[in-house]
């Protein structure tokens, strides 16, 4: 993209709707990026749209490492328009399409990994999805575990039935869900195993300056773990880690994210005990110095054009969390 933005509006945007209050920092939050759109994924910001927010990012924002962000941000030390990248979940996407992108446009990022789908693995949520797009039939009957007989006949319908049955099993025991996985799996023939990254693909992230946080190792909504389970899941994907690249993982994400929903005071607790420096959440909001280290807001602008990205951005900086 030759112009982002018109120039004078451009130059104009960040001196007016730039708020004195500065030492606030922006983490916006990403997952996958796709090579190209995808009707199945049509949220998921593309190679072009990850690229261009990259470059708007570098142009008229100063983008920092999560670690130098928050040393800084404890000294009153951090630039104006502060921010950082994540990306959750630790899709091989992200080494693929982004990295080469964060290094063209010099943009720092952390990806936040849930361990156990390294090498070979699948998100349940992944599962339902890629089963919804290969299923060879008008319809999909899942009236034995207690759901709907689904229409597919269209793309679009795909990926309506997908979401619909992720919306109903999301919150299931985990057990019931993963045999309601399992069926839906059985249903159709393979589904890809390369979503996720290697451990190879881990260490090449972290070798080009991407700094690697961990995600829990099953991502699970940790609120509905008892607290031994909790611990080894927090502590269990930061040992691997660590274990993997041979240095300390300093930053942690919470699973689902919302605070008092998907974890309490007392996972934050845990996260801080595990000897994390820092953890973010999915609430929205620009971080400060006052915020909790252990529940830094984060946020996502999801605008299809530059200007409206920019503006969405810049007017999160208003908001404090
Ligand atoms: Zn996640």
């Amino acid at each position: 993209m030759k112009h982002l933005l018109h120039g004078a509006v451009a130059k104009t945007l960040p001196t007016v709707l730039q708020t004195r209050k500065k030492q606030r920092l922006s983490i916006l939050t990403y997952h996958g990026i796709l090579p190209g759109h995808d009707y199945m994924r049509p949220l998921e910001p593309t190679l072009a749209t990850f690229d261009w927010h990259m470059e708007l990012l570098s142009r008229y924002f100063n983008p920092l490492s999560l670690s130098e962000a928050l040393s800084r941000m404890r000294y009153g030390e951090l630039p104006e328009r502060a921010v950082c990248i994540t990306f959750d979940d630790g899709y091989a996407n992200n080494v693929v399409q982004a990295l080469p992108v964060l290094k063209r446009w010099r943009v720092p990022a952390t990806v936040f990994i849930a361990t156990n789908f390294l090498n070979g693995g699948r998100m349940w949520n992944d599962s339902v999805l890629e089963a919804l797009r290969v299923v060879d039939d008008t319809k999909f009957d899942l009236q034995e575990l207690g759901l709907d007989v689904y229409d597919i006949d269209g793309l679009h319908k795909r990926r309506v039935a997908a979401e619909a049955i992720i919306r109903e099993i999301k919150h299931w025991p985990p057990e019931k869900r993963s045999q309601a996985v399992e069926m839906i799996e059985s249903r159709v023939g393979s589904l890809p195993c390369d979503l996720m990254m290697t451990d190879q693909q881990v260490r090449e992230l972290s070798e080009n300056g991407v700094e690697i946080g961990a995600h829990t190792k099953s991502h699970p909504i940790l609120s509905t773990l008892s607290q031994d389970e909790s611990k080894q899941e927090i502590l269990g994907s930061k040992t691997y880690l660590e274990a993997l690249l041979g240095q300390k993982v300093r930053h942690f994400a919470y699973p689902n994210g919302r605070p008092g929903i998907d974890y309490s005071i007392e996972h934050r607790d845990m996260v801080e005990a595990a000897g994390f420096e820092s953890a973010v959440s999915t609430h929205w909001g620009v971080a400060s110095k006052t915020s909790d280290r252990w529940q830094l807001p984060r946020f996502t602008p999801w605008d299809q054009v530059p200007l409206s990205f920019m503006v969405r951005l810049l007017m999160n900086y208003q908001n404090p969390a």
